[in-house]
């Protein structure tokens, strides 16, 4: 299913093309203070429609993740970097999709503090 999103002002527009069953709640230090409900897509299924300068990436740690945020509203509503097998992935936060009720998912816990 082609879901739309994005920040909270508008500059940043995307679609994508994924199945949510389940969303994930992660625990580590930008999971818990953004309180993202996650569901992930291979990059090659989401499309930025506008947006490109209108936001920053904010790395920490080991860099390898880029947490994209709008500079104007300061809404993160993806990340993106490179699964274990090499695949170049998507988080996306549920949250930030049109016409999409969070309550509907099952949300699973992922203890990313201690991984
Ligand atoms: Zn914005």
């Amino acid at each position: 299913m082609i879901y739309n999103g994005g920040c909270h002002c508008g500059a940043v527009r995307f679609n994508v093309d994924m199945t949510i069953e389940k969303v994930m709640e992660c625990n580590c230090s930008i999971c818990s203070k953004r309180a993202h409900l996650l569901s992930f897509a291979p990059a090659s299924h989401f499309t930025l429609e506008k947006g490109e300068n209108a936001q920053t990436d904010y790395q920490f740690g080991k860099k390898t993740l880029h947490h994209m945020f709008c500079k104007t509203c300061g809404i993160g509503s993806y990340s993106t970097g490179t699964a274990p097998d090499g695949t170049k992935t998507v988080a996306v936060n549920v949250r930030c999709l049109d016409n999409v009720d969070v309550k509907h998912f099952e949300v699973i816990f992922y203890d990313g503090k201690s991984n």
